[in-house]
């Protein structure tokens, strides 16, 4: 029997390691600069987590979830988001004793049961933040410059920037009205799903991928934008003037939802059109109501979540370069199976001392060890052998310009550091 991967999840490769260690690490570092501090969570949850929070007619809940039963029969989730676990986390450890504003991070392995195609996978990575605790629109525009620098620091370009409010429950009961009474008319047009999501929770329709659904929203729908109250529409003014001041170009989509039931206020997404049907870089927005609804103190939130694997994806179309970050440095060649011990001995020393050593373990002639340090683009190799041992000295070959030195043994770090220096 032969073993693949599951459908929908795929291997990382030693080849592909490099450039997830390259965002991973730009990530880290745009986090601490805008000063958020790293949450780890656990993979998996209690599914009513997430049935709470993502809302129960949501396509992640009804469809997508890995939900299985441990054996005192609890009912557990791997988890298919990260705000839900972080919100859990804040309330559970009472991080609110932080200070008055807990800004949280975290980079984590989710699971989905989409259907799988390029850019959509059900094990994927995301990297995303939760403010919590401030109810202001500097906090919604602080994600936005958030979510931007590190596509600026990666380097990637080409992608846009959608805004819009989804309101608070106030607001959103008068629109929920509108929009019913406005697709009544359309409602046997309407797909399967569309339909149940009209009657259960009609603002979800939005979700649908279907052609059809879409033209009749775009025709029909009215926008929520025309039903905030004043402190949503106030809210969402001043995140606009924000983003304007800060010259920052950006559209209004006025039917983006998103795909989850928390979000109040303003929703965003980082579009690229590199990604083909799957476009969506990151999103996010605010969930004043969520901590409370996870029974925690009433507080205001803000977060966004944004994959990885479809970031690598643009990065790739748009031939961004990572250099590998460490290179091997030393390659030791031992000239026979009686130097082994003093091989051994020396990579111990010099792993020791911080340099990044190989050694032959395959008992390879001195050709193909050459070969090999070669394949492995080493900077420097080792030779020990008979005539060095006699004299107490080593063989350092600088495989970048072929300069060879016989050297003391004892003086070998400071020779690889002063070469290295140059
Ligand atoms: P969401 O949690 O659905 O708001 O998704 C946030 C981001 O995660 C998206 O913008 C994508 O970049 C990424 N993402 C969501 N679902 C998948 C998936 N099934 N496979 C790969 N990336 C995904």
């Amino acid at each position: 029997m032969k073993f693949t991967t599951v459908k929908g999840t795929r291997d990382i490769l030693p080849d592909e390691i490099i450039s997830w260690r390259y965002v991973e690490n730009v990530i880290h570092d745009t986090m601490v600069s805008f000063n958020y501090k790293e949450i780890r969570t656990p993979l998996f949850e209690k599914t009513e987590l997430f049935a709470r929070s993502i809302g129960e007619h949501t396509d992640i809940v009804t469809k997508e979830m890995y939900t299985f039963k441990d054996h005192s029969k609890t009912k557990l989730t791997l988890k298919p988001e990260l705000t839900a676990p972080v919100v859990r986390a804040y309330i559970q450890h009472n991080l609110s004793q932080l200070g008055p504003l807990a800004k949280l991070y975290y980079i984590a392995p989710l699971f989905r049961q989409e259907r799988p195609q390029a850019g959509r996978f059900r094990q994927f990575h995301q990297y995303g933040v939760e403010a919590i605790g401030s109810p202001y629109p500097e906090q919604d525009v602080e994600l936005i410059l958030l979510a931007k620098a590190i596509y600026e620091r990666i380097g990637i370009s080409g992608y846009t920037i959608k805004l819009n409010s989804v309101g608070d429950p106030v607001c959103r009961k008068d629109y929920v009205e509108r929009l019913k009474k406005a697709l009544k008319p359309s409602l046997n047009l309407l797909c399967k799903n569309c339909r149940f999501r009209y009657d259960k929770n009609p603002m979800r329709i939005f979700d649908c991928k279907e052609e059809r659904c879409r033209e009749i929203f775009q025709e029909r729908a009215p926008v929520i934008a025309d039903f905030l109250c004043e402190n949503c529409k106030q809210h969402f003014e001043a995140v606009k003037r924000h983003l304007d001041d800060l010259g920052f170009q950006y559209t209004i989509d006025p039917h983006m939802v998103r795909g989850l039931d928390y979000y109040t206020s303003t929703t965003f997404e980082f579009i690229s059109k590199e990604l083909g049907a799957q476009d969506a870089l990151c999103g996010g927005g605010r969930y004043d109501l969520l901590v409370q609804e996870l029974g925690g103190k009433p507080t205001p939130a803000a977060g966004f979540a944004a994959g990885i694997e479809r970031l690598l994806m643009v990065m790739n179309r748009q031939q961004i370069k990572v250099q590998d970050e460490k290179p091997l440095q030393v390659f030791i060649i031992p000239m026979g199976v009686q130097f082994i011990d003093s091989a051994l001995r020396l990579i111990d020393r010099l792993r020791n001392k911080g340099f990044s050593c190989e050694m032959d373990h395959l008992r390879r002639s001195l050709k193909s060890q050459m070969r090999e340090a070669n394949r492995q683009k080493v900077k420097f190799t080792v030779i020990i052998g008979d005539e060095e041992m006699k004299r107490g000295t080593i063989t350092v070959k600088n495989m970048e310009n072929g300069v060879q030195e016989s050297i003391p043994e004892q003086k070998l770090e400071d020779y690889l550091l002063n070469t290295l220096k140059k």
